[in-house]
């Protein structure tokens, strides 16, 4: 079997931006899991023990070579200077058949000279959180990083309390983040900001011209807030060193789906001021965004970069509103759509239904037949206001001639029956710290297909159980 081709073009670039380092093993390796990517990826000549050597530091393969790279970043709305890869390496870009270009990063494989204070490891709560989530974005349809495995050892890490230790691998195009290119640029570092620009452009944005490639940026990002406003997904660190040029989800910490709907929703209980709450997420996109496009001004004029920056917010709309179309079961746009839309959220955010569960049934419902939600008013009550709201829907149905059992289908295919409630990532994370694979497999097949119904898995599509809501997620992981 052939051995993996490795293109480590990363390193082509200035050496103000990566180091090279040595990772530092985890004691006592147990492979936990390994998704289909290693045999997507062209690893299929590894078996599992060779593959966690050689994630975990052990081995080297042919042709690969370790760095950590050197970003920047404004975290909470403020410049925080230089941060870097503090605990993730990179082994290399594998040139795929399949994928491309795929950068193979292990999270969690100890300090590099980006550490500052941290101790360059990874919990098994938070690497637990971030393998499911990453794989359930992709079942999804959401752009998102992947994993390809998940490694613990017997090392102890201290958090607010002592945790047991983990790593992932995850896999991604680039590791290229807005961060990168602030760098150069506040560190006025002019060569290797046209160097990194240049790399950008040539190996992921190859087509047109520069602004070409910053329009698409604005787009992709933009896509990707109407994204996870669509399934309620809330990130809870949109510092812009953690925002992808390729416009895919990255760094999973302290997320969350909304399950009750809270508009205003923080999942990240450091985050005092809700500056990262789940409806100010597309704004936050703006911000980063425009911290990007400053570090263009010396290669593109600055009327272009305010008009492709100001392309934004209709963007945004256009795609949230196409998406939000969709969820409904329209196949046709009316004018009163989104006031219709907005209208509901209100609904769902003041009586606090859940998120995921409500869409879902209204997947069902039939046109002026309320009962054909019945389940969902046996669990909120009579819900007067969303009653009235149905008569609306009922009318806007009728005015497209919409057929319940083909609505209902194409419905199914938008409104997911299953989300990562905290709760299910709470009991995956209690099994694997037993070291106990199972419950992470079956919830992967699961959230791979999470349009299905998966009747064995049906009580957790219901809404969150009272006692297993309100977990706290803190920032650290
Ligand atoms: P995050 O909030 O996970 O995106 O991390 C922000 C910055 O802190 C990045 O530069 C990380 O590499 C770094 N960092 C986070 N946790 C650790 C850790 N345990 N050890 C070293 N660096 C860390
Ligand atoms: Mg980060």
């Amino acid at each position: 079997m052939e051995s993996p081709q490795f293109e480590n073009t990363f390193q082509t670039l200035p050496n103000f931006l990566f180091e090279s380092v040595t990772p530092t093993p985890l004691s006592q390796p147990r492979l936990i899991h390994v998704t289909d990517l290693k045999t997507e990826l062209g690893l299929s000549a590894l078996d599992d023990d060779e593959l966690m050597q050689w994630l975990n530091g052990e081995r080297m393969l042919t042709g690969e070579q370790r760095i950590a790279t050197r970003y920047a970043g404004h975290q909470f709305g403020v410049w925080a200077g230089q941060l870097g890869d503090g605990r993730a390496i990179s082994l290399g870009e594998l040139i795929t058949p399949k994928h491309g270009r795929q950068e193979i990063q292990t999270k969690g494989s100890g300090e590099t000279p980006f550490s500052r204070r941290g101790d360059g490891r990874a919990v098994v709560r938070s690497s637990v959180r971030e393998y499911l989530c990453s794989e359930a974005m992709h079942g999804l349809g959401v752009p998102t990083t992947r994993v390809l495995a998940l490694l613990t050892g017997s090392d102890q890490v201290q958090r607010e309390t002592i945790e047991s230790s983990a790593l992932i691998a995850r896999v991604f195009p680039t590791n290229l983040r807005f961060g990168h290119f602030e760098l150069c640029y506040h560190f006025q570092k002019k060569a290797e900001l046209k160097a990194l620009i240049d790399y950008a452009k040539s190996l992921f944005f190859p087509k047109g011209d520069l602004e070409t490639m910053l329009r698409e940026i604005v787009k992709r990002t933009a896509l990707l807030m109407a994204h996870w406003q669509n399934v309620g997904f809330c990130h809870g660190v949109m510092n812009t060193d953690n925002m992808s040029l390729l416009g895919v989800t990255i760094d999973y910490g302290p997320f969350g789906f909304l399950e009750d709907t809270i508009l205003d929703h923080i999942c990240n209980h450091t985050d005092h001021e809700g500056r990262y709450a789940f409806d100010q997420q597309h704004n936050i996109g703006a911000w980063n965004l425009e911290r990007l496009l400053v570090c263009f001004k010396d290669f593109v004029p600055v009327e272009k970069l305010r008009e492709i920056l100001d392309s934004y917010p209709y963007i945004f709309r256009d795609e949230y509103l196409a998406m939000s179309r969709k969820k409904l079961g329209f196949t046709t746009a009316e004018e009163e759509d989104q006031e219709l839309f907005l209208d509901l959220l209100r609904v769902l955010h003041d009586e606090r239904i859940d998120f995921t569960y409500f869409f879902r049934s209204l997947s069902s419902y039939q046109i002026a037949k309320p009962d054909s939600l019945s389940a969902l008013f046996d669990i909120y009550g009579n819900l007067e206001r969303l009653r009235s709201w149905l008569l609306r829907y009922d009318q806007r149905l009728l005015n497209e001639n919409s057929d319940d059992l083909k609505r209902s289908f194409s419905m199914k295919a938008v409104n997911p029956k299953f989300i990562l409630r905290n709760y299910i990532a709470q009991e995956v994370i209690e099994s694997v710290e037993k070291g106990e694979s199972e419950r992470l497999s079956a919830w992967l097949q699961v959230l791979y297909r999470p349009f299905d119904e998966h009747p064995e898995f049906e009580k957790y599509s219901q809404p969150t159980p009272k006692e297993l809501k309100h977990f706290e997620v803190s920032c650290s992981s």
